[in-house]
């Protein structure tokens, strides 16, 4: 028998939305792949965090113990085994208790299994049922008359930060960066990125500039944008692009996509190399695993390459978070559509070599428009209400979004909205072009028609209208169908189709 531990991060969504801050989330996600990434590339460059010391940590039980590299990849798990079961029990909860001192308010679990081969410990029945497990909850708020962190309210405040005059607790403060953002990449630049070492907090900024950087001959040193107002005034792709007399360059949005169906994938694969123990079908779990991963950041890639004009010195996009399938960005408005398309598009076509041909695994998202200054914390928190909705609307049969513009329908999810799917999107192009090309006022009044209670009325005046605004026809032949005028009502669902169809049109660009 051999010994195998699990030290992992549990309840990672709950630990990130400790801060509603994104320097809070980014710099939480980025530790949680530091510290489980001791023996690789990213422990190194954030000495300044402490992740050092988990590594000498495990350095203190090596031979008896080791990192197992049988072990899949997974982001926020290290993996270790020994012959000695004693010793490897000890390890793991020393590197939790480690990790517990770095972060806080995190939630760390520690697994041992005895199993005669690492695939044995991932059969169904046995992954579930450790030797031993130990759980370790966030400390909790002991001292009532202590001040509470003014970052997530949750824990006694111990640290100043002095941009901002607040004081944090000791879990808020590890999340904040010590490389001021703007002086990571003129260092990035000047030096061989590869020698750069990593930030945290930008991981993921990093990672999609040095992509960037090696797609072109010489490099393409962009400059990042120093903040949300810099990426809303980032030009559309078309320098005619009409909606600029409105837009002011001041609206961005921000997405969030996330993979469906990959869950039951990983379940099929482990169950399979724990019944036949083989090195390929174990090797199969891992390439899948890593295939995912490669797969998300191309479509990152690709994706930032479609929107990146020749003339920008600046990054297009903001990442804040990609990890495994998920990815959280922030693009410039005029942009996002495209962006989104080619996300989409490139995750379909990579993930289509994976699991069952006839129901490969799918990618949904969340798409908020809104003004520059609407609060970030208010843009993630819309943009996951509504890639849960996209999730459920094709239940991992499809590539799916929903989006919601707060400017044009408010901060909330659009109600009797549904989320559509790409392949609508790409058969809607024609329609989409023909909504910009039709002046914001047109808009204005059919939207104004379109809010008429009496199915019967808003067939009147929207057939009134169209003789009067011939311009619009093709819009709206392209949403109704070429005979809709000889109908007498306009039902619900249409009335809601021509209504989205011209939200969504607002920042459309091609
Ligand atoms: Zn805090």
């Amino acid at each position: 028998m051999t010994a195998f531990v699990d030290v992992g991060f549990k309840q990672v969504q709950e630990y990130l939305g400790r801060s509603r801050s994104l320097w809070g989330r980014r710099g939480a996600s980025d530790l949680l792949l530091h510290a489980s990434d001791i023996t690789g590339s990213l422990s190194q460059g954030a000495d300044e965090l402490g992740i050092p010391r988990i590594k000498k940590t495990l350095d203190e039980y090596q031979p008896d113990v080791t990192v197992n590299q049988d072990a899949l990849d997974i982001d926020g798990v290290i993996s270790l085994t020994s012959h000695d079961s004693a010793k490897a029990w000890e390890a793991g909860l020393a590197l939790a208790r480690e990790m517990r001192a770095l972060l806080p308010a995190c939630t760390v679990e520690v697994s041992l299994y005895n199993q005669p081969s690492y695939a044995a410990c991932l059969a169904p029945g046995v992954a579930e049922a450790p030797s031993s497990r130990l759980t370790f909850w966030p400390r909790p708020y002991e001292f009532p008359l202590h001040k509470l962190c003014d970052e997530c309210g949750q824990s006694g405040a111990s640290h100043d930060l002095s941009e901002t005059g607040s004081q944090v607790c000791p879990d808020c403060w590890q999340r904040c960066s010590r490389t001021p953002r703007g002086q990571l990449f003129p260092a990035l630049k000047k030096s061989d990125s590869s020698q750069a070492g990593w930030r945290s907090g930008f991981l993921a900024e990093q990672r999609l500039w040095m992509a960037i950087d090696a797609q072109h001959a010489g490099g393409r040193e962009l400059e990042v944008v120093k903040d949300f107002a810099a990426l809303a005034k980032m030009p559309a792709m078309n320098d005619d692009a009409v909606q600029h007399r409105f837009s002011e360059d001041n609206h961005l949005a921000t997405i969030f996509a996330d993979g469906n169906g990959l869950g039951g994938l990983f379940a099929k694969a482990r169950e399979r190399a724990a019944s036949d123990g083989t090195g390929e079908s174990l090797d199969s779990l891992r390439a899948l695993s890593q295939g995912i991963k490669e797969a998300t950041a191309e479509a990152l890639l690709k994706a930032t390459l479609k929107i990146l004009r020749d003339d920008d010195a600046q990054l297009p996009v903001i990442p804040h978070i990609q990890g495994g399938d998920d990815v959280l960005v922030t693009v410039p408005a005029l942009r996002a559509w495209r962006f989104l398309r080619t996300f989409l598009e490139v995750s379909q076509e990579r993930y289509a070599a994976f699991g069952d041909p006839d129901r490969p695994p799918t990618m949904s998202a969340g798409i908020v428009f809104c003004h520059h200054a609407f609060p970030i914390g208010d843009q993630v928190e819309l943009t996951e209400q509504l890639l849960r909705q996209a999730k459920k609307h094709v239940q991992g049969n499809g590539m799916s979004f929903a989006w919601a513009d707060v400017t044009w329908d408010g901060p909330r999810p659009v109600t009797g909205r549904p989320p559509w799917t790409l392949d609508e999107l790409n058969q809607q192009t024609q329609t989409l072009n023909a909504a910009v090309a039709l002046p914001g006022s047109t808009r204005s009044s059919m939207r104004t028609m379109l809010s008429d209670p009496d199915p019967v009325a808003r067939q009147t005046r929207l057939r009134h209208f169209v003789t009067r605004m011939p311009e619009s026809a093709p819009f709206l032949s392209g949403i109704l169908g070429a005979n809709w005028s000889r109908g007498t009502s306009l039902d619900p669902a249409e009335t809601q189709k021509v209504l989205d169809t011209l939200s969504l049109g607002r920042w459309w660009s091609e």
